[in-house]
């Protein structure tokens, strides 16, 4: 058996040109949808997602600003230009990219975005609406998971799923979207005793460790769906993620390759969470 790939590139252009339309509309009426990156600092790569994320809301037609401050940025005049960005009505979508330097407490920072502006989701207000399945914004990354399996018509109701990885941007919030679609699911983490026990088990095995091609097809069920989240970059230079996808797809019967799979959806599903922001106004 070799799986069917779920192509995340095509995903993502399908959805994006929804959100044009949809954003195209939002402008005839007088609304432009708008996207405040903030970066601080000049590590290379966060220079190129935010460059990615304002070009793709340019591309869809919406408003944004990219805005780069200098390492040494204090904590304080960060925390006043986020609260200048919650009064703009221009903006409907603030993101601070992290990992912020050291001298700034991100939570604080986090907690500083107005929750109906935090269209990464990572807000605690929101963290609790999602946990109480009344999500605002669905965290990107797990959002975009998501749409993969509408994509193939996965019926998640009554599956099992497994996320592996628990952290508060992918792994957790993922495990609670599985949880909201009526999957039983189980969350590992790196203290998981016996870990193929729990991923032999999963219809729908998601796996966001950092760990490049930890899981090996031994480990995964004959005809499950596996979502790969992990992005790693080899000796080479080469991408991978945190599947082996040459051996797990030859298992799966259906996977996301790395790159082109978990990676543009996540960006698309940014431009989403932006895009309902203004709509709600
Ligand atoms: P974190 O480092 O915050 O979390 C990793 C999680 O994996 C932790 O919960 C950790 O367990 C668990 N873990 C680590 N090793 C093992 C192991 N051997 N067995 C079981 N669990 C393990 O990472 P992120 O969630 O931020 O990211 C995960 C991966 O996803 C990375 O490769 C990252 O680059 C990628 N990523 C990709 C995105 C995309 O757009 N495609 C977006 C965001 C992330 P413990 O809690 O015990 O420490």
């Amino acid at each position: 058996m070799s799986a069917q790939i779920i192509d995340g590139n095509a995903l993502a252009k399908k959805i994006r040109i929804e959100i044009a339309t949809r954003t195209a509309s939002l402008v005839a009426k007088g609304s432009k949808p708008g996207l405040a990156v903030l970066l601080v600092g000049e590590d290379p790569a966060s220079q190129v997602y935010v460059r990615n994320k304002v070009k793709a809301c340019e591309d869809v037609g919406m408003h944004s600003i990219l805005e780069r401050h200098p390492a040494d940025l204090s904590e304080e005049k960060l925390l006043q230009r986020i609260d200048e960005l919650n009064q703009d009505k221009s903006i409907h979508g603030i993101l601070v990219q992290l990992p912020l330097p050291k001298h700034i407490d991100s939570h604080r920072v986090i907690e500083s975005i107005a929750p109906e502006k935090d269209v990464d989701g990572f807000h605690v207000a929101n963290a609790g609406a999602l946990m109480i399945g009344a999500p605002l914004f669905r965290p990107c990354t797990p959002y975009g998971c998501m749409k993969m399996l509408e994509s193939i018509d996965y019926p998640i109701r009554g599956a099992r799923a497994v996320v592996i990885g628990a952290s508060n941007i992918v792994g957790k919030p993922m495990a609670m979207l599985l949880l909201q679609a009526g999957a039983t699911v189980t969350i590992c983490n790196s203290k998981t005793r016996d870990l193929s026990a729990h991923t032999k088990e999963a219809d729908i095995l998601v796996v966001a460790t950092g760990k490049p091609k930890m899981i090996t097809a031994d480990m995964v069920k004959p005809g499950a769906v596996v979502i790969d989240v992990g992005i790693n970059r080899l000796p080479d230079g080469k991408l991978c993620g945190d599947v082996d996808f040459e051996s797990v797809q030859s298992v799966a019967s259906a996977i996301t390759p790395v790159p082109g799979g978990v990676g543009p959806m996540t960006i698309t599903m940014l431009l989403l969470n932006t895009l309902e922001a203004a709509e709600r106004i």
